[in-house]
């Protein structure tokens, strides 16, 4: 096509498959395939961290613990109550400056409450209470898996996983059936699905024994938890036991362009940042990448990004490597710091095209999104960027061939969300939002794209290795 005379003054924007080599889409293949795999692995924040600390310690990642004195080019991990891991790499005058990116590890989903087991007409179930924004409606009548801790009074720990194997039993919260539904379908959603029926079926063979009259089913799971985990009904009041989707993460599409899963919010970006800092090298500024958890619930308690975790390990870090501790360096530090808050935002869909700025809302395939800011409304709530520090992010991905867009979630008056992103803002850093696009967000089956995942990993590895 003949290029007319201001063709270098419109922003153009085409889909990333387009520009590519085919070189980049094996590797795009490649690291979708062990993105898969780590769906398939890791479904709640506690596995997560599991995960990433296995492959830090395969990356020659130590403990900060086991180091008396620090140096630059040593590579470093901390863990925080099981929820929480932060890895950092050392680079040169630490006052100066990190560059921090940070993720978040937990996803929406439904917890069991404290005491969750109960049986109605020799029926057995579990009582739930969700986490995060939800769509209730989502949640019926989908294979479900449990996965969890159990503290018993003895403080020993009983491990539970069933659901995931091929072999395992799944679990379903059975939805009315339409034939029935006339009225239901007159409510509101939000009336129509009331949290207390989130109720999962686990049971249905009553105890075979006389004597038992009432909640003889309920008395045989507990007669096989006991069998099987040494636990009684008391044990679950000391219990942290997530029900997640117990669906598979597969390629979609006749092409294969996307990867649908469960959770993808937000491990799509902490897989995304696990592999940008395993192969980052002797970074001049210290890479430092930070995996959270609570997020979904506005960034709460004592394993959230608003925790103490991450001051104190930076406050150790600067000990080791200056030889004192030393509240200034520490604050300095923090308020040089060039920060990412790693999190997905919106898609576009044109299912629902009202709720959506087409040209403010990021497109699937169209590389990795900067979301200048965040909030509701008027901007309430929001990090917003200074442009200066967007200016710079734009050189440093274009320099480096990162494919990105910019994006909000929608309409400005059609609703919004917050990140991590303004906690950090609170030590001073730069620090935007960045990550990729989503859609059905929040639902029990995400879907990404394997172009943009590409690019948010190649996004991260530069500005941990460079911003400067
Ligand atoms: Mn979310
Ligand atoms: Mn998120």
């Amino acid at each position: 096509m003949k290029k007319n005379k201001y063709e270098n003054l419109t922003l153009k924007q085409k889909s990333g498959w387009k520009l590519i080599t085919d070189k980049e889409k094996e590797l795009i293949e490649n690291f979708s395939k062990d993105y898969i795999k780590f769906l398939n692995t890791a479904k709640t924040e506690r596995e997560v961290v599991n995960y990433i600390k296995n492959e830090a310690e395969k990356n020659n990642f130590k403990e900060l613990k086991n180091f008396n004195k620090l140096k630059p080019g040593d590579k470093i991990f901390a863990i925080n109550r099981e929820k929480n891991i932060v890895l950092a790499i050392i680079g040169k005058n630490i006052e100066n400056g990190l560059n921090i990116i940070c993720s978040h590890i937990d996803s929406p989903r439904l917890d069991l409450k404290q005491n969750p087991l109960y049986e109605d007409t020799e029926l057995a179930y579990f009582k739930t209470h969700y986490y995060g924004g939800i769509k209730k409606y989502h949640w019926l009548n989908i294979p479900l898996a449990i996965h969890g801790k159990i503290v018993k009074i003895d403080n020993s720990i009983v491990e539970i996983n069933i659901g995931e194997n091929e072999d395992d039993p799944i679990f379903v919260i059975p939805d009315l059936l339409p034939h029935l539904s006339g009225k239901l379908k007159e409510k509101k959603v939000e009336e129509a699905f009331p949290a207390e029926n989130l109720n999962i079926l686990i049971g249905g063979i009553p105890i075979n024994d006389d004597e038992i009259e009432k909640d003889a089913v309920k008395i045989f799971i507990l007669k096989l938890l006991n069998e099987k985990y040494k636990i009684t009904e008391a044990d679950f009041n000391s219990s942290e036991i997530e029900i997640v989707p117990a669906l598979k993460a597969k390629e979609l599409g006749i092409d294969r362009s996307f990867i649908a899963g469960y959770g993808q919010d937000d491990r799509v970006t902490a897989f995304a940042l696990l592999k940008a800092i395993l192969e980052v090298e002797s970074p001049e500024r210290t890479s430092l990448a930070l995996f959270i958890d609570k997020e979904e619930i506005g960034s709460e308690g004592n394993s959230s990004v608003q925790s103490k975790f991450f001051e104190i390990f930076l406050a150790d870090v600067i000990e080791k490597l200056k030889g004192e501790y030393n509240e200034k360096i520490l604050k300095e530090t923090l308020f040089k710091s060039f920060g990412i808050s790693a999190d997905v935002d919106a898609g576009y869909d044109p299912n629902y095209k009202d709720v959506f700025d087409p040209r403010n809302t990021a497109k699937m395939g169209y590389g990795v999104i900067f979301t200048k800011y965040t909030g509701h409304g008027g901007k309430y709530s929001a990090n917003d960027a200074n442009a200066e520090y967007v200016g710079k992010l734009r050189s440093l991905f274009t320099e480096n061939n990162v494919i990105f867009q910019f994006g909000e979630i929608g309409k400005v008056d059609e609703g919004g969300g917050g990140t991590i992103a303004k906690y950090l803002a609170n030590y001073g850093m730069e620090i935007i939002d960045c990550g990729p696009p989503i859609l059905g967000m929040h639902s029990p089956y995400e879907i990404v794209s394997k172009f943009d995942l590409f690019q948010t990993f190649k996004g991260y590895k530069i500005f941990l290795q460079k911003m400067n």
